[in-house]
């Protein structure tokens, strides 16, 4: 059984954890996903990793809207970008984009053996200057239906500037990690753990928080799932 002890669910019970995991999660999770967690484990960075619950929510979400043409900025060793595949139809894309292609090729023989592969398009490179690739030829103005957002933090509201331009009216931008580790609530000086991980960004991310509730071009649900989670939907 895969016992999640030190997970990045902010839940406060670590059995209500367990709980949802054993009870609704890892049932439902397929092989290759699973393969790919398991493939990562032991990865020194596998805390960056999107959990199952989180996957499994995302899934649900990408089917619910019908999504076809998404992003991801952050892909890691894939496991968000496994379950986006996964969701999508046969003909869904997925533009993905990181700085490290290392860590993509992990998981890369698991997303190609599920047979999902073609759905990729994975380009390597900080994410601002491609978005800005993007953003300049009007025709990818509205053009997606869906985009994951897991990457540097400090970067999220340049993102945002781009991204809301880049996403259809109706369409969703997810923010992840929005609650970060608890730290958005705890006084400035307060001792966090992995405090060397965590407080270099707290700031960017109590701001973006600020910034994406008073942005009236969208709707917004600040879901308390892994690590906090915003769905901002696009209405102007
Ligand atoms: N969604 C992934 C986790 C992403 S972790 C999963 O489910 O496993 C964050 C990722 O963002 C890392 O792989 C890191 O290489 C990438 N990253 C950091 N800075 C970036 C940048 N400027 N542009 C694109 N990717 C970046
Ligand atoms: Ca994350």
């Amino acid at each position: 059984m895969d016992q999640e002890f030190g997970h990045k669910s902010l839940l406060c019970s670590d059995t209500l954890y367990q709980y949802i995991l054993d009870t609704s999660v890892y049932p439902r999770e397929p092989e290759c996903l699973k393969e790919l967690r398991h493939r990562t484990e032991n990865h020194p960075k596998n805390y960056m990793a999107v959990s199952a619950d989180e996957g499994q929510f995302l899934s649900i979400l990408l089917k619910l809207m019908n999504a076809k043409n998404t992003m991801e900025i952050g892909v890691f060793t894939g496991y968000s970008l496994l379950a986006t595949a996964l969701a999508l139809p046969e003909d869904g894309k997925i533009l993905a984009l990181d700085i490290n292609r290392e860590n993509y090729e992990i998981g890369l023989p698991v997303i190609e053996k599920a047979g999902v592969a073609h759905k990729i398009d994975f380009k390597e490179g900080p994410a601002l200057p491609i978005l800005d690739q993007l953003f300049s030829d009007e025709k990818n103005h509205g053009t997606f239906d869906f985009i994951f957002v897991d990457a540097d933090k400090d970067n999220y509201i340049n993102y945002h500037k781009r991204l809301i331009e880049l996403v259809r009216v109706g369409g969703v931008i997810g923010y992840d990690n929005t609650l970060w580790y608890g730290s958005v609530a705890m006084p400035p000086e307060a001792p966090l753990p992995m405090d060397d991980l965590i407080r270099p960004y707290r700031d960017f991310v109590v701001e973006l928080n600020k910034a994406l509730a008073a942005d009236k071009r969208i709707e917004i649900c600040q879901l308390p799932v892994s690590d906090g989670i915003t769905i901002c939907r696009r209405v102007i």
